[in-house]
């Protein structure tokens, strides 16, 4: 297998990681995780240019321009011969004797590798059960950071109840999944939180925010409470991984008859035909 290490395509074997990286120690660095239909990168432009984002947020350089990193992301998933999978590709800034302040004169450190993932149609189909967990990470989840640990804990809570993902709250709202993005459509409305500090604002939310426009579907970008999460006609969740994802039951609460609603399946299928393969049943 390729990797990616530092501007060159490398053997596994060949990749060296310092035990100082500050990724490792600190979470100090950002990701992003891309999708790859049929060979292709999808929508790799919006997804490089949050890893652009992210980094500046954190005051990390990437350091070469979007079209040489663009390039670098395609030779892997050519080099790795992935049909369908993902791209994992994170910078960290850089290794250093461990001191929480920036360390001076260092390099960021890029890694990224391929996997070859099938889409969860099966999930897709049938719709998961998620369950409410309090959202305790901090106030800058607009960051796709490698401080992962909010988002680890509640989504193994979520696991070892049985459920497939945490819908978060902060307080009374709805916030996000813990890798993923929430929606609850009531009387024909699609409720998403706005794209604020509280949530990150997936590329896959995007996409569906543009079908809904161009469907002529309202959409309505504010925060919405627990309560009215469980009375939704139809809930999903979205992210690169599990595209339009129904959510068909919330902590115990059915939502709707149990099944993907209507509309949920309508944007579904919009989706599909965004990634130009078949359609679902
Ligand atoms: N929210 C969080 C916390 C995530 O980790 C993710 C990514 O998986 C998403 C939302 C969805 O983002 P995207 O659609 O860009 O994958």
């Amino acid at each position: 297998e390729w990797i990616l290490s530092n501007g060159e395509i490398v053997k596994e074997q060949d990749l060296e990681i310092s035990k100082e990286d500050r990724g490792y120690q600190f979470g100090d660095g950002i990701y992003e995780v891309i999708r790859v239909y049929e060979g292709d990168l999808f929508t790799a432009t919006e997804h490089i240019d949050r890893f652009y984002q992210s980094a500046e947020k954190i005051r990390i350089t990437v350091p070469y321009t979007k079209d040489v990193f663009h390039k670098m992301l395609h030779d892997l998933v050519e080099m790795n011969s992935i049909d369908n999978g993902q791209v994992y590709v994170q910078i960290t800034r850089g290794a250093a004797e461990r001191n929480h302040q920036f360390p001076v004169n260092v390099e960021p450190v890029v890694v990224g590798y391929t996997k070859s993932v099938e889409r969860p149609v099966a999930f897709m189909e049938q719709g998961v059960k998620a369950t409410l967990i309090e959202d305790v990470r901090w106030l800058r989840c607009d960051i796709k950071s490698l401080n992962l640990l909010g988002n680890v804990m509640a989504k193994q809570q979520a696991y070892e109840e049985g459920y497939f993902e945490a819908v978060l709250h902060r307080g009374d709202t709805v916030t996000e999944g813990s890798s993923s993005n929430m929606y609850g459509i009531k009387d024909g409305v699609v409720y998403t939180h706005p794209a604020t500090n509280l949530i990150l604002n997936g590329i896959t939310r995007r996409v569906i925010l543009e079908i809904c426009e161009e469907f002529g579907i309202k959409v309505v970008e504010e925060p919405f409470t627990k309560q009215q999460a469980l009375e939704m006609d139809e809930f999903f969740m979205s992210s690169t991984t599990t595209e339009v994802m129904p959510v068909v039951e919330i902590s115990g609460h059915t939502i709707g008859n149990g099944t993907p609603g209507k509309m949920t399946r309508k944007l579904q299928q919009a989706f599909e035909a965004r990634i130009k393969l078949g359609v679902i049943s």
